[in-house]
């Protein structure tokens, strides 16, 4: 094994232990690659170790790897924070926006959604441990959002996301909790099946309170180098 299939077998198993012990089946959890900062060549490699989903924050950067990487199957997640100017790019090029925080941000989405693409599939982004930061609606909107949003026709809205602070395992509950309780709200209850919480340094509390899906970086590719980035 190269090492980056060792990393990422490394994750799996991190993955498999906490499932055993919280009695949730491993398939439970997807796992999305955070590839934000490494070339093209990385994540290809990362693909042939079997990876198919894959998380990007910065859209020029983003948009110049989906071009280079056309010839594989990849499912794009966009988790960075969504600028209202830059929905057309999202609504064309990615399968996943994670950071939705506004209706005008979804509806911009659903409209700009080319035709004969599938549903645009996002998550709300919500602000559950009350930092200072701009990002996420306040976990007392999410209802509302939920309502408005699940009527849109071009996007699915699947869930949650949060970054709660570090070492804030608490938050993973209360992200829990809400997760549950909005799903009433939802115009199709069934499409909401995604609760996109745990990186690399919390992936386990994050599972052991219900993560359907953890965003790792660090752990399957190494420390990023931002000053490579161009
Ligand atoms: C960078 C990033 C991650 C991955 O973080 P690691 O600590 O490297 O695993 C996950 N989620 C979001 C939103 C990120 O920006």
């Amino acid at each position: 094994m190269n090492l980056l299939q060792q990393q990422r077998q490394h994750v799996f198993n991190q993955i498999e232990q906490v499932c055993q012990r919280v009695n949730r089946t491993a398939a439970s959890v997807q796992l999305l690659a955070v590839s934000k900062t490494h070339p093209s060549s990385t994540l290809r490699e990362m693909y042939t170790a079997g990876q198919r989903s894959f998380g990007e924050n910065y859209l020029q950067e983003a948009l110049a790897k989906i071009d280079e990487l056309q010839d594989l199957e990849i499912e794009w997640h966009f988790i960075g924070h969504v600028q209202r100017n830059k929905t057309k790019h999202l609504a064309e090029k990615f399968d996943w926006v994670h950071g939705v925080d506004r209706f005008i941000i979804a509806e911009r989405l659903s409209n700009q959604r080319l035709e004969g693409q599938p549903p645009l599939n996002i998550c709300i982004q919500v602000n559950i441990d009350g930092q200072d930061s701009k990002d996420g609606c306040q976990p007392d909107e999410v209802a509302e959002l939920v309502q408005q949003i699940s009527q849109l026709p071009n996007v699915r809205l699947r869930g949650l996301m949060v970054i709660p602070a570090p070492e804030n395992h608490a938050a993973f509950a209360d992200a829990k909790i809400l997760f549950e309780q909005v799903q009433s709200q939802h115009v199709r209850p069934e499409d909401w099946d995604t609760l996109s919480m745990g990186m690399s340094a919390d992936l386990e509390a994050a599972i052991a309170a219900g993560s359907t899906m953890v965003r790792v970086g660090t752990a399957l590719f190494g420390e990023r180098d931002y000053s490579a980035k161009s």
